[in-house]
């Protein structure tokens, strides 16, 4: 159609030119070029042989052969136009593609490098551009850094060093595990840095610096590390004091045994007369010595049995979140993943936070350890309130889970069936547990294993509001 207009025009645009001269098949270029531009090689060939076809019907020619080689000429000239033609639409078709590609990739750079900090250096280490991340780290803005080595910026920092080592790309590894940001009012930060050198077609060298600010990270390592040297201590306080405990328990009818014995003797030996006298003096020594071990080993009880516990208002989801990076540890020495499924909302209870996380990490460790062996060990914290007064703890694995009739012996201090166990994890637990007013348990879980439970008294509703 578009074929057919167009020669259709050029037609009625000559036939306006006649009375100026013939013109043969100039006024049929625009139409060919026209038909090339808006359409594909069809519609192009079709207005070409129009072209033809009106030219040899209305302009008469000498002969035959004048008729072919104009005809001739005249398709061979329109194509090769028609080709440029298409040549040029397809380049313009490429550059557009291209131009919104670049465009493309530019938002994505400017994106990033506005979320990360980034620093470019020339090889003399001096700073060339600082992203905007770059510029909020140090606390400078990027015309104030230009130009600046940024060994400045980096305390240690040796651009040589990079260049020196032939390297392309990787991480730079600092003397004391992380480089030091220096922000210009004093201030220090740790940093670590990944590096990328390249040249551009010039033959200048680039150094591109892609920065992580680690001072979260470590602020978190420290409180990690500050919470398991807390868990440390109170974790030998509690188990001295169950030692006490069950020392004392032990020992108490043993030595009640003894004294009620001694002074059995002491009655016969006073029926013995003058004879006995000084067995009986002797006897009477024994039994003050023995009275003196049984007030040793009670003292020693009230020294480590654990004062009133002073319970504060807590969340139970935050404890156990604090715990993250402990309790990740303890699943990773067996290749476990811990997974928390503790309910965040209504979860204030009545708890000594440290004591509760001891007991958690008891009852994690015993269940990381149980499923040790197992294909495809599960161990998880649930957390939910299970009515308005108690929120619900338990720590649930797919183990070999505890035989019924071992129920009550694995909470008796010193029992265990691990080499190198000292039995009392689950005593102490109980102790806690108790001391918070609640009451351990232990059931089979859904998982397969054993699952321990325990109850916190919760913060009234109102409070909770
Ligand atoms: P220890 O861990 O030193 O043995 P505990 O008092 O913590 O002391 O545990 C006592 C025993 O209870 C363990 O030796 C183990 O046999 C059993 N036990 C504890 N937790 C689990 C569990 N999650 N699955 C199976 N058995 C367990």
């Amino acid at each position: 159609m578009l074929a057919i207009i167009a020669v259709g025009g050029a037609v009625g645009f000559r036939s306006l030119l006649e009375g100026l001269g013939q013109f043969y098949y100039l006024p049929m270029v625009p139409a060919v070029l026209i038909t090339a531009m808006l359409a594909r090689r069809i519609a192009t060939g079709l207005a070409i042989v129009l072209s033809i076809a009106v030219n040899l019907t209305l302009v008469p020619r000498e002969s035959l052969t004048d008729a072919l080689t104009n005809a001739l000429l005249f398709a061979a000239v329109s194509w090769i136009l028609a080709e440029v033609c298409w040549a040029m639409r397809a380049m313009q078709d490429r550059t557009r593609d291209l131009s919104r590609q670049l465009a493309a990739k530019d938002v994505m750079l400017n994106t990033a490098l506005a979320s990360v900090p980034v620093v470019t250096l020339n090889a003399e280490g001096e700073v060339r551009h600082l992203s905007p991340a770059a510029s909020t780290l140090f606390g400078l803005n990027e015309a104030a850094a230009v130009g600046r080595p940024f060994s400045e910026l980096a305390s240690g920092f040796d651009v040589a060093a990079i260049l020196g080592s032939g390297a392309t790309g990787g991480a730079l590894e600092a003397r004391d595990g992380h480089w030091t940001g220096l922000r210009p009012d004093g201030a220090t930060f740790p940093l670590s840095i990944q590096f990328g050198v390249a040249s551009d077609p010039i033959g200048d060298t680039h150094v591109a610096l892609c920065l992580t600010d680690l001072s979260r990270w470590h602020a978190a390592d420290a409180q990690a590390r500050e919470l398991h040297a807390q868990l440390n201590k109170v974790w030998r306080l509690n188990s001295l004091g169950e030692m006490a405990a069950t020392l004392a328990h032990e020992l108490n009818q043993p030595l009640s045994a003894a004294a009620t014995y001694l002074h059995a003797s002491q009655v016969d030996m006073e029926k013995a007369g003058a004879l006995g006298g000084s067995a009986l003096r002797t006897v009477e020594l024994a039994k003050g010595q023995l009275l003196r071990a049984g007030k040793i080993i009670r003292r020693m009880r009230e020294l480590l049995s654990p004062e009133a516990r002073r319970l504060d208002s807590e969340r139970a989801s935050s404890m156990v979140e604090d715990l993250g990076p402990i309790l990740t540890m303890i699943g990773s020495s067996k290749g476990v993943a811990i997974r928390m499924e503790v309910e965040a909302g209504n979860d204030r209870v009545r708890a000594e936070r440290i004591q509760f996380q001891q007991a958690m990490v008891n009852l994690v460790r015993n269940a990381v350890e149980a499923v040790g062996e197992h294909a495809a060990p599960e161990v998880v914290v649930v957390g939910r309130p299970t009515s308005d007064t108690h929120y619900r703890i338990s720590v649930e694995d797919n183990g070999p889970g505890i035989a019924e009739d071992q129920i009550e012996r694995i909470f008796q201090p010193l029992t265990t069936t691990k080499t190198g166990g000292m039995g009392l994890g689950l005593s102490v637990t109980r102790t806690i547990v108790e001391s918070h007013g609640g009451r351990l348990q232990v059931s089979r879980s859904a998982l397969g294993g054993a699952a321990f439970s325990f109850t916190l008294n919760r913060e009234s509703s109102v409070e909770n509001a």
